[in-house]
């Protein structure tokens, strides 16, 4: 029997070690399971449904905190010596378009439902349906956010880009910035 013929090819990633990409991966696991109970909590309340949670659906606002710094702290190494035009798009590099794009309009989506329940509530103390729906609007653009953060940075290769010719590219650049050469994307 030959010995260790199919060894996995080991992808060298940012996150250095399977320790890490575990660990991370948790981060990953929490940040999804938040955004969609947080997508619950903001469903139930635009159809002005009692909120399943009862009190508990306020830890959500805590659970932020627990995936924003690990996220924060990783997408800072994805996005260093980026200029600041290029920071979310560097630090978003490495997961599948539907997280990046998704993450974007969820931010979007935040602001215009934070506007909405601003004005349909001034003048009076908004009731726990009305604050749940604003609050929960920022907890899933967040929690995607995070997730996608975490994700790109395990999913990132580690080392420089070079195109064919062997310069050193941006990880943006599809194209050398010297001869126009493709950039090798490995
Ligand atoms: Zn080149």
């Amino acid at each position: 029997m030959p010995a260790q013929a199919s060894r996995p090819q080991v992808m060298h990633s940012l996150a250095s070690s399977t320790t890490m990409k575990t660990f991370l991966g948790l981060f990953v696991g929490i940040a999804a399971a938040g955004l969609v109970l947080s997508l619950t909590v903001h469903v139930g309340a635009l159809a002005g449904l009692p909120n399943p949670f009862g009190k508990a659906a306020w830890s959500l606002h805590l659970g932020i905190f627990i995936v924003w710094i690990p996220a924060v702290i990783v997408s800072q190494r994805m996005a260093k010596g980026a200029a600041r035009q290029d920071m979310w798009r560097m630090a978003l590099r490495g997961c599948p378009k539907w997280m990046k794009y998704s993450t974007y309009a969820l931010f979007g989506y935040a602001v215009l439902s934070f506007v909405l329940f601003f004005v349909s509530t001034v003048g009076k103390k908004a009731d726990e349906v009305e604050a749940l729906r604003g609050f929960s609007g920022h907890w899933m653009a967040f929690y995607c956010a995070a997730m996608a953060m975490l994700y790109s940075f395990i999913n990132t290769p580690a080392g420089e880009v070079r195109c064919v010719n062997g310069h050193t590219c941006s990880p943006l650049a599809n194209y050398c910035e010297v001869y126009g050469q493709p950039v090798q994307k490995v």
